[in-house]
């Protein structure tokens, strides 16, 4: 049945990222989602590795 050409995975354990600016630090940064807004139309914030690490508490 299905006879599709799948393409080969070069990207092994990669996955594509986004360019975005930090909305901490305002540096520019990729992010493994697309930056988009939310249902409200506010636009989610994204944060560089350095600030999404600082913000997350080590608790746990
Ligand atoms: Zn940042």
């Amino acid at each position: 049945m299905g006879n599709f050409d799948r393409a080969p995975r070069k990207d092994f354990g990669e996955r594509e990222m986004f360019d975005a600016k930090c909305s901490e630090c305002g540096k520019d940064c990729k992010v493994p989602f697309k930056p988009s807004n939310d249902a409200q139309g506010n636009p989610r914030p994204v944060y560089c590795k350095d600030c999404y690490a600082k913000r997350r508490p080590s608790r746990y």
